[in-house]
Formats: C-alpha cells, sequence, structure tokens
C-alpha cells in the first residue's frame, strides 16, 4: 500500500494512543499499534468475546483445557486476569490429560505445572493410564504409530470430559483460535460432514452433553496468540515456556 509523505509520518506513531511507536500490524485490522496498547485491546476484545456471549455466569466452576502449548497457555493467563479485573465471579482450574506418550508430555506438563504456581490455578492432570488403564506409548507398540491421531482425538476428548466431571466444573474452556475453527470448517466441507459443520463454528458446544465446553478465543488470531506474551515484561514472559526455542520469524513485529 502506497502512502502519501504526511500520512506516512503520522503513521509512525501508533494509531490508538498517538504516543508510542508501533510495535507491530495487527493481522485483524491493519491497524499499527505499541506493545502497550496491543495487550490492551487483546484482553479487551476477548472479554467482549466473553460477555458479549455469556459464556460464563457468576460462581461458576470452569476447567480451562491447558496442553502446555501457547493457546492454552495464554487462555490460562488472559482468563485468570479477566476474572479478577472484572470480577467474573468464576472458580477457575487448569485440566490436563497425560496421554503417557515420552518425551512429548513431559515438557509440556512442567509447562502446565509452573501455570498452577504462577497464576494460582488449581491443577488437575488425568492420565490415559488412570482412566482407561493403558498409555499412549503401550497403544504405539501394539498398533504402530499409524492410525493413533483416531485414538488421540476419541480418548483425549473423553479423557477432558472425565477430568471436568471429577473437578466438578459447569463448562470447560479450550483454546481454539479462529485459525483451528478455519480449518475445521474446510476439513468439514471437504469431508461433507453438514452437522459438524454447524456444531464446530458455535462458541458454545455440548450443552446437552455432560459438560458445555467454551471457546473464548473463537475471533482470536493465532499470529496475536504468540505475538501476545511478547509484550510483556521477561517475568511474566518466564511462564509462556513454549517461547523459548522458537525459532520462528515473527513478521509483525519489526
Ligand atoms: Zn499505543
Amino acid at each position: 500500500m502506497e502512502m502519501e509523505g504526511g500520512e506516512k509520518s503520522r503513521s509512525r506513531l501508533c494509531s490508538i494512543c498517538n504516543q508510542r511507536r508501533p510495535a507491530l500490524k495487527r493481522p485483524k485490522t491493519l491497524q499499527q499499534i505499541c506493545r502497550e496498547c496491543f495487550y490492551v485491546v487483546f484482553e479487551e476484545e476477548i472479554h467482549r468475546v466473553i460477555v458479549d456471549n455469556n459464556l460464563f455466569k457468576p460462581g461458576e466452576r470452569i476447567a480451562i483445557g491447558a496442553s502446555g502449548g501457547k493457546d492454552s497457555t495464554v487462555l490460562a493467563y488472559v482468563m485468570s486476569e479477566l476474572n479478577r479485573r472484572h470480577n467474573y465471579g468464576l472458580d477457575l482450574f487448569l485440566l490436563s490429560v497425560d496421554e503417557g506418550i515420552t518425551g512429548y508430555r513431559d515438557d509440556s506438563l512442567e509447562t502446565v505445572k509452573r501455570n498452577e504456581l504462577q497464576y494460582g490455578l488449581p491443577l488437575k492432570v488425568v492420565s490415559y493410564k488412570d482412566l482407561y488403564g493403558w498409555t499412549m506409548d503401550e497403544i504405539v507398540k501394539m498398533i504402530g504409530l499409524k492410525n493413533n491421531c483416531t485414538f488421540c482425538g476419541v480418548f483425549r476428548r473423553q479423557a477432558l470430559d472425565r477430568g471436568a466431571a471429577l473437578l466438578k466444573v459447569d463448562k470447560l474452556a479450550t483454546g481454539h483460535n479462529a485459525d483451528d475453527i478455519a480449518e475445521t470448517v474446510l476439513l468439514n466441507i471437504l469431508r461433507g460432514d453438514i452437522a459438524r459443520l454447524s456444531r464446530c463454528t458455535s462458541i458454545i458446544t455440548g450443552e446437552d452433553g455432560p459438560i458445555p465446553r467454551c471457546k473464548p478465543f473463537k475471533y482470536t488470531y493465532e499470529k496475536e496468540i504468540v505475538i501476545y506474551p511478547l509484550s510483556y515484561t521477561p517475568l511474566i514472559l518466564l511462564s509462556f515456556s513454549f517461547l523459548f526455542g522458537f525459532d520462528g520469524t515473527l513478521p509483525f513485529i519489526y
């Protein structure tokens, strides 16, 4: 996009506060904004999604599906902040599934355990071994690596339901973001699965089942979830350990 000289010099300042230099261009709006304004708008947009869609009611117990990955780590942090800041009155818990995959879950479970301490949220870990009597390692040994994704999807879902029941929560919040949902929509269109197609775009699902699930990041872009922890101080950054060893380029930071 070509810009005139005058506009160009004005665009050197954050388009929200007009005071600081922009640090990134939002993929959603193409606005150039500073770090400080970015995390304010990022958090407030999620607050709006929660309020406008009545995702939670005061007094509810909510489990956050925590895998140790970027989406659920950022979700746990933002939810605990918003719960405090806006007095949602929610009891928040972290819920993790240990599939029993050597070397894969160990690191991410460590991340979740650190989040438990840093965010002050009680953590419940449900393991395949306890729930089903076997680990994914044992399944892979039996059936080979082929096809175990199908197992993972079905059993993971069930394990989260069982864990949520053990915690006696009213709802399960997951870190599915706008990119995940777009991908699922495409897959369901390709498969011609109309029932799933309408279900996968709902912000709350399973209201008739044992535990309703909701997606506070439904409108949040993955690129922003990756950038978000970078706008914080190093102390808080430590809790987002998925960033360490991150060698991808961040196209929106310059
Ligand atoms: Zn600003």
